[in-house]
């Protein structure tokens, strides 16, 4: 089995990044998907990383994005 890596966490498609950070000033750990715009947060890591190695994106929530994108840019 190799090691897993906690940082950063690779989604299903392949240019999406589930990151995981420790925010201070409330003391929880959040997890962030950089692809579809998901987060979680909780004060136990072992949650956080759950979900990140859990999480699937939602390809019409990209899709969706992915659009507003556009159309921001347009
Ligand atoms: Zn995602």
């Amino acid at each position: 089995m190799p090691a897993r890596h906690l940082y950063p966490v690779p989604c299903l498609v392949p240019v999406t990044l589930v990151t995981i950070e420790w925010d201070a000033a409330p003391g929880l750990h959040l997890a962030r998907c950089g692809a579809c715009a998901a987060h979680f947060r909780s004060s136990r890591l072992g949650e956080v990383e759950a979900w990140a190695d859990r999480h699937h994106c939602d390809p019409e929530m990209i899709a969706l994005l992915a659009e507003t994108d556009l159309r921001r840019a347009a």
